[in-house]
Protein backbone atom coordinates (compact mmCIF):
# COMPACT_ATOMS: atom_id res chain seq x y z
CA UNK A 1 0.00 0.00 0.00
CA UNK A 2 1.50 3.36 -0.73
CA UNK A 3 1.61 5.63 2.08
CA UNK A 4 1.33 9.63 1.72
CA UNK A 5 0.92 12.60 3.95
CA UNK A 6 -0.25 16.07 3.48
CA UNK A 7 1.50 19.26 5.11
CA UNK A 8 -0.90 21.80 5.28
CA UNK A 9 -4.08 19.10 5.15
CA UNK A 10 -6.88 21.85 5.54
CA UNK A 11 -5.39 24.28 3.22
CA UNK A 12 -6.71 25.20 -0.45
CA UNK A 13 -4.06 22.76 -1.93
CA UNK A 14 -5.04 20.22 1.11
CA UNK A 15 -8.69 20.02 0.81
CA UNK A 16 -8.07 18.97 -2.88
CA UNK A 17 -5.16 16.47 -2.28
CA UNK A 18 -7.87 15.16 1.01
CA UNK A 19 -10.44 15.10 -2.21
CA UNK A 20 -8.03 13.32 -4.78
CA UNK A 21 -7.14 10.53 -2.08
CA UNK A 22 -10.71 10.00 -1.32
CA UNK A 23 -11.76 9.53 -4.72
CA UNK A 24 -9.04 7.19 -5.41
CA UNK A 25 -9.97 4.96 -2.71
CA UNK A 26 -8.97 6.43 0.38
CA UNK A 27 -7.72 4.51 3.64
CA UNK A 28 -8.40 1.41 1.56
CA UNK A 29 -5.94 2.29 -1.05
CA UNK A 30 -3.23 4.85 0.79
CA UNK A 31 -1.59 4.49 4.30
CA UNK A 32 -1.87 8.02 5.78
CA UNK A 33 0.95 8.69 7.88
CA UNK A 34 0.40 12.12 8.87
CA UNK A 35 -1.73 15.01 8.24
CA UNK A 36 -1.29 18.31 9.46
CA UNK A 37 -2.70 21.85 10.18
CA UNK A 38 -2.54 25.42 11.44
CA UNK A 39 -5.69 25.69 13.73
CA UNK A 40 -8.66 24.29 12.12
CA UNK A 41 -8.59 20.87 14.77
CA UNK A 42 -12.12 20.36 13.26
CA UNK A 43 -11.30 20.03 10.14
CA UNK A 44 -7.95 17.80 10.98
CA UNK A 45 -9.79 15.37 12.98
CA UNK A 46 -12.13 14.77 10.15
CA UNK A 47 -9.69 14.39 7.62
CA UNK A 48 -8.04 11.85 9.88
CA UNK A 49 -10.74 10.17 10.62
CA UNK A 50 -11.88 9.79 7.12
CA UNK A 51 -8.32 8.83 6.07
CA UNK A 52 -7.63 6.81 9.23
CA UNK A 53 -4.41 8.57 9.53
CA UNK A 54 -1.41 7.48 12.05
CA UNK A 55 -0.77 11.09 13.23
CA UNK A 56 -2.67 14.33 12.90
CA UNK A 57 -0.68 17.36 13.89
CA UNK A 58 -2.07 20.87 14.80
CA UNK A 59 0.97 23.53 14.48
CA UNK A 60 -0.60 26.17 16.98
CA UNK A 61 -0.21 24.14 20.43
CA UNK A 62 -2.66 25.51 22.10
CA UNK A 63 -5.35 23.60 19.79
CA UNK A 64 -4.18 20.14 21.06
CA UNK A 65 -6.14 19.48 23.46
CA UNK A 66 -9.19 20.27 21.10
CA UNK A 67 -7.47 17.86 18.98
CA UNK A 68 -7.07 15.04 21.37
CA UNK A 69 -10.76 15.31 22.14
CA UNK A 70 -12.00 15.23 18.77
CA UNK A 71 -9.80 11.95 18.05
CA UNK A 72 -10.65 10.41 21.27
CA UNK A 73 -11.15 6.88 21.11
CA UNK A 74 -9.87 6.78 17.40
CA UNK A 75 -6.22 5.21 18.00
CA UNK A 76 -4.99 8.21 15.97
CA UNK A 77 -1.55 10.03 17.66
CA UNK A 78 -1.57 13.72 17.99
CA UNK A 79 0.72 15.91 18.70
CA UNK A 80 0.62 19.96 18.61
CA UNK A 81 3.20 22.95 17.55
CA UNK A 82 5.52 23.87 15.08
CA UNK A 83 8.43 21.41 16.37
CA UNK A 84 5.44 18.91 15.97
CA UNK A 85 4.66 19.28 12.48
CA UNK A 86 8.52 19.15 11.56
CA UNK A 87 8.71 15.56 13.34
CA UNK A 88 5.69 14.46 11.41
CA UNK A 89 8.09 14.34 8.13
CA UNK A 90 10.79 12.33 9.51
CA UNK A 91 8.21 9.86 9.22
CA UNK A 92 9.05 8.02 5.79
CA UNK A 93 5.96 8.33 3.57
CA UNK A 94 6.22 7.76 -0.57
CA UNK A 95 4.42 10.47 -1.66
CA UNK A 96 4.17 13.86 0.90
CA UNK A 97 2.32 17.16 -0.26
CA UNK A 98 3.97 19.99 0.61
CA UNK A 99 1.00 22.00 0.93
CA UNK A 100 1.50 24.58 4.03
CA UNK A 101 1.32 28.17 2.91
CA UNK A 102 4.77 30.74 3.61
CA UNK A 103 8.32 30.02 4.72
CA UNK A 104 6.76 27.93 7.39
CA UNK A 105 6.61 25.13 5.30
CA UNK A 106 10.62 24.80 4.35
CA UNK A 107 11.44 22.72 7.28
CA UNK A 108 9.13 19.78 6.69
CA UNK A 109 9.34 19.58 3.03
CA UNK A 110 13.07 19.52 3.90
CA UNK A 111 13.15 17.04 6.56
CA UNK A 112 10.47 14.74 3.69
CA UNK A 113 12.88 14.81 1.19
CA UNK A 114 15.54 12.27 3.34
CA UNK A 115 13.63 9.59 2.84
CA UNK A 116 13.72 9.25 -1.00
CA UNK A 117 10.31 9.58 -2.14
CA UNK A 118 8.47 12.15 -4.12
CA UNK A 119 7.93 15.63 -2.25
CA UNK A 120 4.83 16.78 -4.41
CA UNK A 121 5.84 20.61 -3.91
CA UNK A 122 2.47 23.50 -3.49
CA UNK A 123 4.95 25.49 -1.35
CA UNK A 124 6.84 27.49 -3.66
CA UNK A 125 8.68 29.62 -0.79
CA UNK A 126 10.86 26.45 -0.15
CA UNK A 127 12.34 26.86 -4.18
CA UNK A 128 12.18 30.78 -3.69
CA UNK A 129 14.32 30.73 -0.02
CA UNK A 130 16.27 27.73 -0.45
CA UNK A 131 15.93 26.33 -4.14
CA UNK A 132 19.44 25.22 -4.47
CA UNK A 133 19.43 23.37 -0.59
CA UNK A 134 16.77 21.28 -1.62
CA UNK A 135 17.64 20.50 -4.92
CA UNK A 136 20.78 19.18 -3.54
CA UNK A 137 19.16 17.57 -0.36
CA UNK A 138 16.50 15.61 -3.02
CA UNK A 139 19.70 14.53 -5.16
CA UNK A 140 21.77 13.36 -2.09
CA UNK A 141 18.81 11.05 -1.38
CA UNK A 142 17.43 10.04 -4.46
CA UNK A 143 14.01 11.90 -3.67
CA UNK A 144 12.15 13.39 -6.50
CA UNK A 145 10.44 16.66 -6.52
CA UNK A 146 7.57 17.47 -8.52
CA UNK A 147 6.02 21.12 -8.85
CA UNK A 148 2.63 21.54 -7.86
CA UNK A 149 1.89 25.10 -8.87
CA UNK A 150 0.06 24.89 -11.79
CA UNK A 151 2.48 26.90 -14.31
CA UNK A 152 5.25 24.67 -13.14
CA UNK A 153 3.35 20.98 -13.48
CA UNK A 154 2.17 22.81 -16.88
CA UNK A 155 5.94 23.27 -17.98
CA UNK A 156 7.18 19.56 -16.07
CA UNK A 157 4.35 18.29 -18.49
CA UNK A 158 5.74 19.91 -21.66
CA UNK A 159 9.19 19.11 -20.85
CA UNK A 160 8.55 15.47 -20.69
CA UNK A 161 11.12 13.69 -23.11
CA UNK A 162 12.65 16.98 -23.81
CA UNK A 163 15.86 17.94 -23.44
CA UNK A 164 16.30 20.98 -20.92
CA UNK A 165 18.98 22.54 -23.17
CA UNK A 166 16.99 22.56 -26.22
CA UNK A 167 14.77 25.08 -24.37
CA UNK A 168 14.96 28.62 -25.18
CA UNK A 169 12.38 30.22 -22.89
CA UNK A 170 9.61 29.33 -20.49
CA UNK A 171 6.34 31.99 -20.29
CA UNK A 172 4.30 31.41 -17.45
CA UNK A 173 1.17 32.94 -17.76
CA UNK A 174 -0.64 35.04 -14.77
CA UNK A 175 -4.38 36.41 -14.48
CA UNK A 176 -3.61 39.92 -13.54
CA UNK A 177 -5.67 38.92 -10.28
CA UNK A 178 -8.18 40.80 -9.11
CA UNK A 179 -7.43 44.26 -10.05
CA UNK A 180 -5.65 43.64 -13.51
CA UNK A 181 -8.51 46.32 -15.13
CA UNK A 182 -8.36 48.84 -11.94
CA UNK A 183 -7.45 52.27 -12.92
CA UNK A 184 -3.62 52.94 -11.45
CA UNK A 185 -5.00 55.70 -9.15
CA UNK A 186 -7.46 53.38 -7.65
CA UNK A 187 -4.94 50.36 -6.54
CA UNK A 188 -4.05 52.52 -3.36
CA UNK A 189 -7.77 52.48 -2.12
CA UNK A 190 -7.44 48.60 -2.44
CA UNK A 191 -9.24 46.60 0.40
CA UNK A 192 -8.73 43.31 1.93
CA UNK A 193 -11.57 42.33 1.19
CA UNK A 194 -11.15 43.36 -2.70
CA UNK A 195 -7.91 41.70 -3.10
CA UNK A 196 -9.26 38.27 -1.71
CA UNK A 197 -11.03 38.01 -4.93
CA UNK A 198 -9.46 36.16 -7.45
CA UNK A 199 -11.32 36.27 -11.09
CA UNK A 200 -10.47 32.57 -11.96
CA UNK A 201 -9.39 30.56 -9.20
CA UNK A 202 -10.47 29.48 -6.09
CA UNK A 203 -7.24 29.56 -3.44
CA UNK A 204 -6.07 30.86 0.28
CA UNK A 205 -6.47 34.06 0.77
CA UNK A 206 -2.79 34.97 0.89
CA UNK A 207 -2.05 33.75 -2.32
CA UNK A 208 -5.26 35.46 -3.73
CA UNK A 209 -3.57 38.59 -2.53
CA UNK A 210 -0.29 38.30 -3.94
CA UNK A 211 -1.95 37.11 -7.04
CA UNK A 212 -3.47 40.90 -7.13
CA UNK A 213 0.04 42.30 -6.63
CA UNK A 214 2.01 39.70 -8.29
CA UNK A 215 4.03 38.85 -5.96
CA UNK A 216 2.90 35.33 -6.90
CA UNK A 217 4.27 35.37 -10.57
CA UNK A 218 7.21 37.10 -8.62
CA UNK A 219 7.69 33.99 -6.83
CA UNK A 220 7.02 31.97 -9.48
CA UNK A 221 9.63 33.34 -11.60
CA UNK A 222 12.04 32.68 -9.16
CA UNK A 223 10.74 28.91 -8.70
CA UNK A 224 10.92 28.45 -12.84
CA UNK A 225 14.80 29.40 -12.08
CA UNK A 226 15.36 27.13 -9.48
CA UNK A 227 13.30 23.92 -10.39
CA UNK A 228 14.08 23.75 -14.07
CA UNK A 229 17.82 25.61 -13.95
CA UNK A 230 17.11 28.22 -16.83
CA UNK A 231 18.73 31.47 -16.50
CA UNK A 232 16.23 34.91 -15.60
CA UNK A 233 16.47 36.31 -18.94
CA UNK A 234 14.75 33.08 -20.34
CA UNK A 235 11.81 33.96 -18.28
CA UNK A 236 8.64 35.57 -19.38
CA UNK A 237 5.63 36.22 -17.73
CA UNK A 238 2.49 36.84 -19.77
CA UNK A 239 -1.22 38.21 -18.47
CA UNK A 240 -3.85 36.07 -19.54
CA UNK A 241 -6.90 37.10 -18.52
CA UNK A 242 -8.58 33.20 -19.28
CA UNK A 243 -6.24 31.32 -17.23
CA UNK A 244 -6.44 28.15 -19.47
CA UNK A 245 -3.11 28.22 -20.98
CA UNK A 246 -0.87 27.77 -17.73
CA UNK A 247 2.36 27.76 -19.37
CA UNK A 248 4.23 27.35 -22.65
CA UNK A 249 7.93 26.10 -23.21
CA UNK A 250 9.23 27.38 -26.27
CA UNK A 251 12.28 25.15 -27.76
CA UNK A 252 15.12 26.50 -29.87
CA UNK A 253 14.30 25.07 -33.76
CA UNK A 254 11.01 27.52 -32.96
CA UNK A 255 7.93 24.84 -31.69
CA UNK A 256 6.24 25.88 -28.38
CA UNK A 257 4.50 23.44 -26.67
CA UNK A 258 1.55 24.90 -24.39
CA UNK A 259 -0.33 23.19 -21.70
CA UNK A 260 -4.07 23.90 -20.94
CA UNK A 261 -6.52 22.69 -18.60
CA UNK A 262 -9.40 24.35 -16.46
CA UNK A 263 -8.52 26.20 -13.46
CA UNK A 264 -8.56 23.67 -11.05
CA UNK A 265 -5.96 22.38 -8.64
CA UNK A 266 -6.50 18.68 -8.84
CA UNK A 267 -5.65 18.18 -12.22
CA UNK A 268 -1.76 19.24 -10.89
CA UNK A 269 -2.01 17.59 -7.91
CA UNK A 270 -3.67 14.67 -9.45
CA UNK A 271 -0.69 14.77 -11.92
CA UNK A 272 2.21 14.36 -8.91
CA UNK A 273 -0.01 12.10 -7.00
CA UNK A 274 -0.33 9.60 -9.67
CA UNK A 275 3.24 10.23 -11.85
CA UNK A 276 4.28 8.75 -14.07
CA UNK A 277 0.73 7.77 -14.86
CA UNK A 278 -2.23 9.63 -15.94
CA UNK A 279 -5.19 8.79 -13.83
CA UNK A 280 -8.99 10.02 -14.69
CA UNK A 281 -9.18 13.38 -12.84
CA UNK A 282 -12.45 15.22 -11.60
CA UNK A 283 -11.42 18.50 -13.40
CA UNK A 284 -13.99 20.14 -16.03
CA UNK A 285 -12.71 19.49 -19.63
CA UNK A 286 -12.26 22.73 -21.91
CA UNK A 287 -14.88 23.79 -24.77
CA UNK A 288 -12.78 25.35 -27.00
CA UNK A 289 -15.14 26.00 -29.63
CA UNK A 290 -16.91 27.85 -26.79
CA UNK A 291 -14.09 29.74 -25.68
CA UNK A 292 -13.20 30.72 -28.82
CA UNK A 293 -10.66 33.32 -27.80
CA UNK A 294 -7.80 33.25 -25.88
CA UNK A 295 -5.71 36.32 -24.95
CA UNK A 296 -2.24 37.56 -23.70
CA UNK A 297 -0.69 40.85 -23.18
CA UNK A 298 2.78 41.74 -21.54
CA UNK A 299 2.34 42.89 -18.00
CA UNK A 300 2.67 46.61 -16.82
CA UNK A 301 5.57 47.20 -15.11
CA UNK A 302 3.76 50.20 -13.06
CA UNK A 303 0.62 47.77 -12.03
CA UNK A 304 3.14 45.23 -11.30
CA UNK A 305 6.69 46.22 -9.36
CA UNK A 306 6.99 42.70 -7.65
CA UNK A 307 8.07 40.93 -11.26
CA UNK A 308 11.50 44.29 -11.63
CA UNK A 309 11.68 43.10 -7.71
CA UNK A 310 12.25 39.18 -8.76
CA UNK A 311 14.38 40.02 -11.36
CA UNK A 312 16.79 41.75 -9.26
CA UNK A 313 16.01 38.84 -6.26
CA UNK A 314 17.54 36.84 -9.16
CA UNK A 315 20.59 38.92 -10.17
CA UNK A 316 21.51 38.94 -6.36
CA UNK A 317 21.05 35.33 -5.95
CA UNK A 318 22.32 33.23 -2.73
CA UNK A 319 19.77 34.65 0.46
CA UNK A 320 18.16 37.37 -1.55
CA UNK A 321 15.28 34.91 -2.25
CA UNK A 322 14.53 34.38 1.49
CA UNK A 323 14.95 38.10 2.23
CA UNK A 324 12.50 38.85 -0.49
CA UNK A 325 9.75 35.99 0.75
CA UNK A 326 10.11 36.92 3.96
CA UNK A 327 9.69 40.86 3.47
CA UNK A 328 6.63 40.17 1.31
CA UNK A 329 5.10 38.03 4.06
CA UNK A 330 5.65 40.77 6.65
CA UNK A 331 4.39 43.25 4.03
CA UNK A 332 1.59 40.98 3.35
CA UNK A 333 0.64 40.85 7.04
CA UNK A 334 0.54 44.02 7.24
CA UNK A 335 -1.73 44.39 4.70
CA UNK A 336 -4.27 42.22 6.09
CA UNK A 337 -4.04 43.84 9.85
CA UNK A 338 -4.31 46.99 7.79
CA UNK A 339 -1.78 49.00 8.74
CA UNK A 340 -0.32 49.19 5.17
CA UNK A 341 -2.16 49.79 1.92
CA UNK A 342 -1.82 47.55 -0.69
CA UNK A 343 0.82 49.76 -3.08
CA UNK A 344 3.04 49.98 -0.27
CA UNK A 345 3.90 46.45 -0.18
CA UNK A 346 6.14 46.33 -2.83
CA UNK A 347 7.81 50.03 -1.54
CA UNK A 348 8.24 47.85 1.76
CA UNK A 349 9.93 44.43 0.33
CA UNK A 350 12.32 47.19 -2.20
CA UNK A 351 13.38 48.92 1.09
CA UNK A 352 14.41 45.48 3.02
CA UNK A 353 16.26 44.20 0.10
CA UNK A 354 17.84 47.29 -0.25
CA UNK A 355 19.08 47.83 3.74
CA UNK A 356 20.17 44.02 3.58
CA UNK A 357 22.20 44.29 0.37
CA UNK A 358 24.01 47.30 1.98
CA UNK A 359 25.74 45.79 5.10
CA UNK A 360 25.17 42.07 4.15
CA UNK A 361 26.13 39.90 1.86
CA UNK A 362 22.99 39.00 0.54
CA UNK A 363 24.51 36.99 -2.61
CA UNK A 364 26.46 34.74 -0.71
CA UNK A 365 25.06 31.19 -1.12
CA UNK A 366 24.06 29.76 2.11
CA UNK A 367 25.54 26.78 3.66
CA UNK A 368 22.38 25.10 5.32
CA UNK A 369 19.02 25.60 6.47
CA UNK A 370 19.98 27.35 9.40
CA UNK A 371 21.09 30.59 7.61
CA UNK A 372 17.89 30.77 5.27
CA UNK A 373 16.11 30.86 8.21
CA UNK A 374 18.54 33.30 10.29
CA UNK A 375 17.84 35.59 6.91
CA UNK A 376 14.04 35.38 7.58
CA UNK A 377 14.09 36.13 10.49
CA UNK A 378 15.98 39.51 9.66
CA UNK A 379 14.31 40.46 6.98
CA UNK A 380 10.79 40.23 9.06
CA UNK A 381 12.35 42.53 12.01
CA UNK A 382 13.34 45.17 9.10
CA UNK A 383 10.55 44.91 7.39
CA UNK A 384 8.78 45.55 10.71
CA UNK A 385 11.37 49.03 11.12
CA UNK A 386 10.75 49.94 7.93
CA UNK A 387 6.97 50.46 8.43
CA UNK A 388 7.53 51.70 11.97
CA UNK A 389 9.51 54.39 10.50
CA UNK A 390 7.20 55.74 7.64
CA UNK A 391 4.37 55.57 10.34
CA UNK A 392 2.75 52.98 8.48
CA UNK A 393 2.23 50.57 11.11
P1 LIG B 1 -4.13 27.97 2.66
O1 LIG B 1 -3.95 29.19 3.48
O2 LIG B 1 -5.46 27.67 2.08
O3 LIG B 1 -3.68 26.68 3.52
C1 LIG B 1 -2.45 26.64 4.17
C2 LIG B 1 -2.35 25.40 5.04
O4 LIG B 1 -1.17 25.52 5.84
C3 LIG B 1 -3.51 25.23 6.04
O5 LIG B 1 -3.69 23.85 6.31
C4 LIG B 1 -2.99 25.95 7.27
O6 LIG B 1 -3.62 25.52 8.43
C5 LIG B 1 -1.53 25.54 7.24
N1 LIG B 1 -0.65 26.51 7.90
C6 LIG B 1 -0.68 27.85 7.79
N2 LIG B 1 0.29 28.41 8.52
C7 LIG B 1 0.97 27.39 9.10
C8 LIG B 1 2.08 27.33 9.97
N3 LIG B 1 2.71 28.43 10.41
N4 LIG B 1 2.53 26.10 10.35
C9 LIG B 1 1.92 24.98 9.93
N5 LIG B 1 0.84 24.98 9.11
C10 LIG B 1 0.37 26.17 8.70
O7 LIG B 1 -3.01 28.02 1.51
P2 LIG B 1 -3.07 27.39 0.05
O8 LIG B 1 -3.73 28.36 -0.86
O9 LIG B 1 -3.56 25.99 0.10
O10 LIG B 1 -1.53 27.41 -0.34
C11 LIG B 1 -0.61 26.46 0.18
C12 LIG B 1 0.69 26.55 -0.60
O11 LIG B 1 0.44 26.13 -1.94
C13 LIG B 1 1.26 27.96 -0.71
O12 LIG B 1 2.66 27.88 -0.72
C14 LIG B 1 0.77 28.44 -2.04
O13 LIG B 1 1.61 29.42 -2.62
C15 LIG B 1 0.80 27.15 -2.85
N6 LIG B 1 -0.12 27.13 -3.98
C16 LIG B 1 -1.46 27.21 -3.77
C17 LIG B 1 -2.34 27.17 -4.84
C18 LIG B 1 -3.83 27.21 -4.61
O14 LIG B 1 -4.59 27.02 -5.56
N7 LIG B 1 -4.32 27.42 -3.41
C19 LIG B 1 -1.85 27.08 -6.15
C20 LIG B 1 -0.49 26.99 -6.33
C21 LIG B 1 0.39 27.01 -5.25
MG1 LIG C 1 0.70 29.21 -9.75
Amino acid sequence: MRSVSIFGATGSIGESTFDLLMRQGGPDTYRTVALTAGRNVRRLAEQARALRAELAVVADESRLPALREALAGTGIETAGGARAVTEAANRPADWIMSGIVGAAGLMPGFRALAHGGTLALANKESLVTAGPLLMTEAARHGARILPVDSEHSAVFQALTGEDIGAVERITITASGGAFRDWPLDRLSRATVAEASTHPNWIMGQRITIDSASMFNKALEVIETKEFFGVGPEQIEVLVHPESLVHALVGFRDGGMIGHLGAPDMRHAIGYALNWPNRAHLPVARLNLAEIGQLSFTAPDPARYPALRLAREVMATGGLAGAAFNAAKEAALDAFIAGHVRFTEMSGVVEEVLSRLSADSDLGKSPANLDIVLETDRVARRIADEVMKETHRI
